[in-house]
């Protein structure tokens, strides 16, 4: 199948967050499978400054913008790059200063045309998988702009939701600036509470929805996990799935780790991760001992749960975990927890930045790995940390659910939350400790959460039977 990609950001080029690190790595899995994929982003000068890679290859032109298309060989996928510097010359991605640029319609709109011109010329598609609001005009156009539909007539689209709380949603101004027609601002398209919604016209127009697990799939089917589109989704809801994200497995190997001083497997687990606790030990000036470490590497946002992990550190310390956190965001959460490490030396380390090296030396020196999120459309924080031989101790919700087995269910790999209240957290991590302190208990779980399947080869599988199903042919056998 031909299959073309759209979306803001793919590792190693561009990163705000997950939807990089699937597009950086779904579409080499799905090469793998044979088909032939293309992945097209805006040039982002923000990371990739003055040298956009690949080869040039004419140019787009609409809405008043001109791209210069370059296509650039990369990891048996075809990314190709969208360079128009009056529109992605920004000293970040989308905002500044906590505030959103004013022609971010106008940036995703022409993103969302220039892709599928560009896609056309190099040979069309028959699948285009938009990801997130800055793709989502993409199947809007496909469905309603007869130029486009002419130019790819046999295209079939999906979209996929990496996280509903961003929708692209603007003041109506931006209809007549993204070339978008009158017609299209209603209730059963593009208008949402008086406001044009991209995410809302790519919904109501893909072929077919996903989102990135399947509990998360069926949240936000309801009002508390919908954002306010639940109805928009759940008028689709046949047309909704859920398949998980894998993790990148060369980059996520504690066996072949380079940010730590020994690696380690399954059978060498207990030794190398108590190396790995020392070292974190004298890194952050943590006191030595052999008391349980709990982890923590996350946004600082309500989402996370960073509120009640703030909120529950005298406690949890009180318990006999030392604690270590890595992490930014609000500002609140960031104060509190340097007061924690200020109120308990050596027994709590919080570093709030932003730090790849650490995270690796984190991950692989916890015990335990809070992540007691809100709601959680995927999660990679919780997969890496079974990967290391943390277990995680996760709410249950979204992708954590789907993830992670708890204790008590035989083979677990986890702690699971009824509930986010500070004695379900509580009660959790006794759960923890009693584990922690029976090393043969300790030693199945972990081997069980460390060789657990975190790659993409299946989801990949399920990609591909989607888009057969979208195409109208028969599914292959899972496998
Ligand atoms: P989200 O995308 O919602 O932030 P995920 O769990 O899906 O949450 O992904 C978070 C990723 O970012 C993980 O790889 C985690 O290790 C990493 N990360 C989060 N905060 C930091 C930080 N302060 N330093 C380094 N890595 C971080």
């Amino acid at each position: 199948m031909r299959i073309a990609h759209l979306a803001s950001e793919v590792v190693p080029f561009s990163k705000t967050g997950g939807l990089a690190d699937v597009l950086g790595a779904l579409p080499p899995a799905l090469a793998d499978l044979g088909h032939d994929v293309t992945v097209v982003v805006p040039a982002h000068r923000t990371t990739l400054g003055d040298a956009v890679p690949g080869k040039r290859s004419g140019e787009v032109g609409i809405l008043g913008y001109t791209a210069k298309v370059s296509v650039l060989p990369h990891r048996g996928v075809r990314v190709v790059f969208l360079d128009c510097p009056a529109l992605y010359v920004r000293p970040a991605l989308y905002s500044l200063a906590g505030q959103d640029y004013p022609d971010n319609p106008v940036r995703f709109a022409f993103f969302a045309r220039a892709a599928l011109a560009a896609i056309a010329k190099l040979g069309g598609a028959e699948i285009v998988h938009a990801h997130d609001w800055q793709a989502a005009l993409a199947p809007l156009l496909l469905r309603h702009d007869g130029k486009t539909r002419f130019a790819m007539p046999a295209a079939r689209t999906v979209l996929t939701i990496h996280n509903l709380a961003y929708q692209g949603g603007f003041a109506p101004w931006a209809l007549e600036a993204c070339g978008l027609p009158r017609r299209l601002f209603t209730m059963d398209v593009l208008e949402f509470y008086g406001a044009v919604n991209f995410l809302k016209g790519g919904l109501v127009s893909a072929d077919a929805i996903t989102t990135v697990s399947p509990t998360y799939a069926r949240e936000i089917l309801s009002p508390q996990f919908g954002c306010g589109l639940d109805g928009v989704l759940a008028a689709r809801g046949n047309a909704v799935f859920g398949i998980l994200n894998g993790l990148d497995l060369d980059e996520w190997d504690p066996a072949r780790d380079t940010h730590l001083e020994r690696t380690y497997g399954v059978d060498g687990a207990a030794e190398g991760k108590r190396a790995a606790r020392d070292a974190l030990a004298r890194e952050l000036g943590l006191a030595p001992g052999r008391r349980p470490l709990l982890g923590m590497v996350s946004r600082l946002a309500e989402q996370k749960g960073a509120d009640l992990v703030t909120a529950m550190l005298d406690e949890i310390v009180a318990k006999g975990l030392d604690v270590v956190v890595l992490g930014s965001g609000e500002r609140r959460y960031e104060e509190a927890l340097r007061a924690g490490q200020a109120a308990h030396p050596g027994r709590v380390a919080a570093v709030i930045r932003f730090d790849e090296r650490l995270a690796h030396r984190i991950y692989a020196a916890s015990d335990l790995f809070l992540m007691p999120s809100r709601y959680e459309p995927c999660g990679l924080g919780q997969m890496i940390a079974m990967r290391y031989g943390a277990l995680p101790v996760v709410t249950r919700t979204g992708g954590l659910a789907d993830t992670v087995v708890d204790a008590d269910a035989g083979d677990g790999t986890g702690f699971v939350l009824a509930e986010l209240t500070p004695a379900a957290l509580m009660a959790a991590l006794a759960r923890a400790r009693k584990v922690l302190s029976s090393p043969r208990k300790l030693q199945t779980m972990r081997a069980t959460a460390m060789t657990r399947d975190s790659s993409w080869g299946a989801s990949a599988r399920e990609y591909v039977a989607l888009y057969e199903r979208v195409l109208g042919l028969p599914a292959h056998a899972a496998g």
